[in-house]
């Protein structure tokens, strides 16, 4: 069953229309990738889908609830999901403060946070840089580290705008490879907003396409990039 099920959503400013999605289901356990051009809207969905912006019409289903209403910062529902936006901030501390973070807002007990930080700093190969300050790393590493803090709780959604824009192929295969351990290891649905249709291609079970505010084609991957 879908993670998502949107009906009937539209979403404008100032008057002007910029989402306007008549049916979509995003699968469970799976990547969604989401691509399309600057404008296209793909921002705003993922937004709405985290419950930080709120639609003007339509339906939006997670989780058996609707969540058009807008749900509140520590609604269970927003804890349940994690977003990594293109330009990570990194807070104050060291590295493996920045990851344990959103363990401790958990309230996740002690030993199990050292252990889940510890697995996924081994994981994108910063265990060395675990007590550096993390306002002292680079780009590259700021992204990897963002992509763990938001993993590391095991959320039931992964939102990913843009994760590997600006990133050198070295830092994209760590991503890419941290993506893909969410989807089978914690078993999170990931949702990635991406120029990049070769990374669609590589890492998505099911690919939309948007253009001014609507989906264009959407299909499983084998569909989508099988067709001439
Ligand atoms: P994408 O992520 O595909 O580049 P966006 O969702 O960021 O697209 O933007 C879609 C359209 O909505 C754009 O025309 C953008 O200018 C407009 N838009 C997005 N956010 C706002 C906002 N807060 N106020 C006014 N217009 C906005
Ligand atoms: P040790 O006590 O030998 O360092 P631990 O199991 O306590 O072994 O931790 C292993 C590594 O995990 C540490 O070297 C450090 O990188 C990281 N670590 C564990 N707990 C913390 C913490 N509270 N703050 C920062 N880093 C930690």
């Amino acid at each position: 069953s879908p993670v998502f099920e949107i009906q009937g959503l539209v979403k404008g400013f100032n008057g002007k229309t910029v989402l306007d999605i008549e049916h979509l289901s995003i699968g469970s356990k799976a990547v969604t990738a989401i691509i399309g051009p600057s404008g296209a809207g793909k921002s705003t969905l993922l937004s709405i889908l985290n419950g930080l912006m709120k639609a003007d019409v339509g339906s939006l289903i997670f989780e058996g609830q609707d969540m058009i209403e807008g749900v509140k910062l520590g609604d269970p529902l927003r804890r349940s999901m994690a977003m990594v936006f293109q330009n990570p901030v990194m807070f104050q501390g060291t590295v493996y403060d920045n990851i344990a973070y959103s363990l401790k807002i958990r309230k996740a007990p002690e030993n199990d946070i050292k252990e889940k930080v510890n697995e996924i700093l081994e994981l994108i190969g910063l265990k060395h840089i675990a007590l550096q300050k993390a306002g002292t790393i680079s780009g590259g590493e700021a992204q990897r580290i963002a992509l763990a803090r938001a993993m590391v709780f095991r959320p039931k959604v992964l939102l990913l705008d843009e994760p590997t824009a600006s990133l050198d192929p070295a830092n994209v295969m760590q991503i890419e490879k941290l993506i893909v351990h969410a989807k089978k290891e914690f078993g999170t649905s990931v949702i990635l907003v991406t120029h990049n249709m070769f990374q669609a291609r590589r890492l998505a079970d099911y690919t939309v396409f948007m253009l001014n505010g609507n989906i264009v084609e959407s299909g499983d991957n084998e569909r989508i990039f099988t067709n001439p």
